[in-house]
């Protein structure tokens, strides 16, 4: 924990709220479409965190994604899903944060992203935080303020 001084206020850490990486849904970044689909759907995820066969983040593949790639002019071409690879289409564009940082860094990356993924300096995947988590830490704490004001 991070003490605020003069203040019972203690900022957590991102290690103390993250979801670890064995409890984490994750798809492989050679893994066909069609594979990443079935743990999406089967998960009920709309995005999960890509990892290469060294357990190293390569980033974010969705439900959105892969619909917006299959889609053709008219309707879905499912049949495409086996032919593309989670490396073609995932997005790489996405913030991680470090077990050592805390609540307030993984904030305000949270703001546009529901997940923020946590690695270590070579790289790896450690867990995830989610909006969920911060939520709830925010819930706790504003219900401890109220509480002592009444
Ligand atoms: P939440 O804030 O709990 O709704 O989670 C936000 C997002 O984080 C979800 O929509 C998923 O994309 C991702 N997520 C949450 N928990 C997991 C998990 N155990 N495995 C993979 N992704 C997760």
């Amino acid at each position: 924990m991070v003490s605020l001084e003069k203040e019972k206020l203690e900022i957590p850490k991102v290690s103390e709220l993250m979801i670890e990486s064995e409890k984490v849904a994750h798809v492989q970044i050679g893994n066909p479409l069609e594979h990443a689909l079935l743990v999406l759907v089967r998960s009920g995820y709309s995005a999960v965190p890509v990892l290469d066969p060294t357990y190293k983040f390569q980033g974010v593949i969705s439900k959105h994604s892969i619909l917006e790639e299959t889609l053709g002019l008219e309707d879905f071409e499912l049949n495409r899903l086996s032919d593309i690879t989670v490396s073609e289409i995932m997005d790489t564009d996405v913030p991680c944060v470090h077990l050592q940082d805390n609540m307030m860094d993984a904030l305000y990356k949270l703001i546009d992203y529901p997940f923020v993924c946590v690695t270590n300096d070579e790289g790896e995947f450690d867990g995830i935080v989610t909006r969920r988590t911060i939520l709830k830490q925010f819930s706790k704490h504003y219900h401890e303020i109220f509480k002592h004001l009444e």
